[in-house]
């Protein structure tokens, strides 16, 4: 029986022509060109990205909400299935839970506050993001914080702490300090997810928030 063309490439160890034409531009391009999108752009970038997984299953991507001037910038994980219908980061329970802690501290949401998350797609059943997924989806953050320019990022949770950070210590050990991200305060708390979970630790939660609020009080304008 004759090969199939795909066969054949496939002899000579090269991807199929269809794979070729719709790859990925290498890593290197992709980032450069993110890190020069103005925001209309970045947002539609978002919308139709396709760079992990991820794309395959959500409904919609999660861009991120609010002032894009604002002081102050709110990280979260990735969006849960309230958010990944309705196109907006913490709109869910736990989103009622993160306007209740920005009431605590004197903000409201689009009030000099942004809010986005680390992943812009939904995670399957919710479960944990991936290294992966990460990598792909962390370049629209960065353009989205040097296009803001915070005075503060409040980093919701592990995956957005250690992320930013850089690291790999659990979350109750990044909390309660105040680190930098690119010359930005940046402090982590828990996630609101995680705080519905276990309220024992909304007293911890707090004293992050007041932290916070004393950290953006005391600094500079970037
Ligand atoms: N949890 C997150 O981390 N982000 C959301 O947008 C919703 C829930």
């Amino acid at each position: 029986m004759k090969p199939s063309r795909a066969d054949v490439f496939a002899e000579l160890g090269l991807a199929p022509v269809w794979r070729r034409r719709n790859a990925q531009p290498p890593a290197a391009d992709r980032v450069a060109r993110i890190a020069h999108m103005d925001w209309g752009a970045l947002r539609a970038a978002v919308e139709g990205c396709t760079a992990c997984k991820l794309a395959a299953t959500r409904t919609r991507a999660v861009f991120g909400v609010g002032d894009e001037h604002a002081e102050w910038l709110f990280v979260g994980e990735a969006p849960g299935a309230e958010e990944d219908a309705r196109g907006e980061p913490f709109v869910g329970q736990a989103g009622r839970l993160l306007d209740a802690m920005l009431a605590a501290i004197g903000l409201a949401r689009g009030r000099n506050v942004y809010i986005t998350n680390i992943l812009k797609s939904r995670p399957p059943g919710n479960r944990n993001p991936e290294a992966d997924e990460i990598a792909a989806c962390l370049p629209y953050l960065l353009r989205q914080i040097d296009l803001i320019q915070p005075r503060i990022i409040v980093a919701l949770g592990r995956f957005a702490a250690q992320t930013l950070l850089d690291s790999d210590e659990p979350i109750a050990r990044l909390r309660g300090r105040v680190h930098r991200f690119r010359g930005i305060a940046l402090v982590a708390t828990y996630h609101p997810a995680y705080l519905l979970r276990n309220p024992a630790d909304k007293a911890r939660a707090w004293e992050d928030l007041c932290l916070a609020r004393a950290t953006h009080s005391s600094s500079q304008s970037p």
